[in-house]
């Protein structure tokens, strides 16, 4: 081959796939996934292409992917007509440049925070064909350039050479994996359907596997006239192409139809993630904007949900009339909900606009504005079920309070689902409202401490004399709670108060307590009046005393925080 040209993996990248090929992991077909996913991913590309430009098809118009066996060659290949790719890409995305998802993926699965499953989210899905296969051939063709060949038996490097044989493709990309002689299973036919058939259940283009399907015809035995015609019939194999999904997105159909399972797994499938959903909401928007969605609330929070402001852009998947347009959204959905996942189908927005333009058009703004508002409605249908919103609340309760600081239009609607402990002993945690329903006759403030843990806290000598008097107090012990008392000074008519502050006062009732105090204490309270100098409290009850900070001033509390930059 006088083209061949010799290239070393990026350091990283040999040395994921020197984990790779040494995995002992069991399930291994999850290659299959990766490389379907793939497949649809490019085929996606492309169509997206044809949009604005009609003859980006013409050198392969059917969009399809295609699976077949060469048993005696142990060889599986897969082929897409999609995007394909130029010489620079293939030497780019398959070998010479590690994404930052290599590395996080190498030190996740060290640090045993990550197992082989979840390579597809770290964007190096690709690799994973090293699990099964021991030589791996690309032979690609992207519009833009000639067809070529990249070709790995893995670890250290790759070739690259034009394709002797010109473009056969037309247009997209094949991928021939030669099986390890301890990966024979997957040439088998049943083994491969069925791995194919789950990984399929939600592409959108048709995936056809080269099969014998048996087919019962009918044989006429008896061509003498005279004899009475009988009909026989016999079963053939008749090799063939078998179409292996339905491709009926499942946002599409009919919410009474679409079983909890369906769900989940389509959510497993599109959102990557090896957990279901914690909770969904399935959708028709119809009037001002017409669009379908689906909206996921994942059960965990990814890692560094807070840092990786990149990711985000990745949550909302964007399709108009079933064409994926794009899911490299910047601020489509606002920072605090950025762990949700949905697919948006909309009817009525222009195609021929660039990804920009259309991120600013009328129509996704009020479509964006509908999800946020579903994405709140569903949270607070989460808060009907105790356990299920304690969960959520763990994983995405400061998102919760980073919206109510943010959010200046939805901010009511976050506050009536926040929820916070307190020394109110019957419950984990409490709403405002339920607070503000349990506030004595004359508290007018809703009381609470700052501090960097519940144990803390409720030791704490202003709360002590103020349970001790029958009020509740709102403990308020994540680092962001006092942003969220900043930005958001009251609910539901009543303001917050800080009991650590200096000018914090009880009601009435209380002022009759202190007077009777001030008399029984008339010697000591002179005595420490002249050495202290109007310093005496009516807060403590037991405590001797305590550091109070000036009415402007930070709390103790804030000091840590601001000290630690946790903020
Ligand atoms: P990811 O899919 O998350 O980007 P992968 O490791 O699976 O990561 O793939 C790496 C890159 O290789 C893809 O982003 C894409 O650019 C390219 N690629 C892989 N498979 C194909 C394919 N079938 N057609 C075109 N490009 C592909
Ligand atoms: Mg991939």
């Amino acid at each position: 081959k006088a083209t061949e040209e010799k290239y070393t993996f990026e350091t990283e990248v040999s040395r994921l796939m020197k984990l790779i090929i040494n995995s002992l992991y069991k399930t291994r077909e999850i290659f299959l996934r990766e490389l379907i996913s793939n497949a649809s991913d490019a085929i996606d590309k492309i169509r997206f292409l044809s949009l604005t430009d009609p003859n980006a098809l013409s050198a392969a118009p059917v969009l399809n992917i295609t699976i077949w066996v060469d048993k005696d060659n142990k060889v599986l290949t897969i082929s897409d007509s999609g995007i394909g790719m130029t010489k620079k890409q293939l030497k780019d995305n398959l070998g010479t440049i590690a994404k930052s998802g290599t590395s996080e993926f190498l030190s996740a699965m060290e640090e045993k925070k990550a197992d082989m499953n979840l390579i597809g989210q770290f964007g190096v899905g690709f690799y994973s064909v090293f699990l099964v296969a021991d030589k791996v051939v690309v032979t690609t063709k992207n519009n833009e350039d000639k067809q070529y060949i990249w070709e790995s038996q893995a670890v250290n490097d790759f070739t690259i050479a034009e394709d002797p044989r010109g473009n056969t493709l037309g247009r997209g990309t094949q991928i021939k994996l030669y099986l390890k002689d301890d990966a024979l299973e997957f040439l088998e036919d049943g083994v491969l359907r069925d791995l194919i058939l789950k990984y399929s259940e939600f592409i959108n283009f048709p995936i056809w596997l080269w099969t014998k399907q048996t087919q019962v015809v009918e044989v006429d035995e008896t061509p003498d006239e005279n004899e009475k015609k009988e009909k026989k019939t016999e079963t053939i194999e008749v090799p063939g192409w078998e179409l292996m999904n339905t491709q009926k997105p499942i946002w599409s159909r009919d919410p009474k139809n679409v079983t909890e399972l369906e769900y989940e797994n389509f959510y497993m499938s599109f959102a990557k993630d090896s957990n279901p959903p914690i909770a969904w909401t399935h959708f028709k928007a119809e009037g001002e904007v017409d669009f379908k969605a689906i909206v996921y609330i994942p059960s965990k929070a990814p890692e560094g949900l807070f840092q990786k402001v990149q990711d985000y852009a990745r949550n909302v998947k964007l399709f108009v009339k079933r064409v994926f347009i794009t899911d490299e959204f910047l601020d489509f959905i606002p920072k605090y909900l950025g762990f949700i996942r949905a697919i948006i189908d909309a009817d009525d927005l222009p195609l021929n606009v660039s990804r920009e333009t259309l991120q600013e058009h009328r129509t996704l703004q009020l479509i964006k504005k509908r999800i946020i508002k579903k994405c709140l409605d569903l949270i607070a249908d989460l808060t009907k079920d105790d356990e299920k919103y304690e969960k959520f609340l763990s994983e995405f309760g400061t998102s919760l309070k980073i919206g109510a600081i943010e959010d200046n239009s939805n901010r009511k609607k976050i506050a009536q689902i926040l929820k916070f402990p307190s020394s109110y002993k019957e419950a984990n945690s409490t709403t405002l409202d339920d607070y503000i329903s349990r506030m004595k006759k004359g508290q007018d403030k809703m009381y609470f401490i700052t501090g960097g843990s519940v144990e803390e806290v409720q030791n704490s000598p202003f709360v002590e004399g103020l349970v001790a008097r029958g009020f509740e107090v709102l403990y308020m012990v994540e680092p962001i709670d006092e942003m969220l008392v900043q930005h958001m000074p009251g609910h539901g008519g009543k303001m917050f108060q800080n009991i650590a502050k200096g000018d914090f006062k009880f009601g009435d009732e209380d002022l009759v307590e202190s007077q009777k105090l001030k008399s029984k204490f008339v010697k000591l309270i002179d005595h420490m009046q002249a050495t202290l100098i109007d310093q005496v409290s009516t807060r403590l009850t037991t405590s001797p005393c305590a550091v109070v900070a000036t009415d402007w001033g930070w709390t103790g509390n804030m000091e840590k925080i601001m000290a630690a930059q946790a903020f």
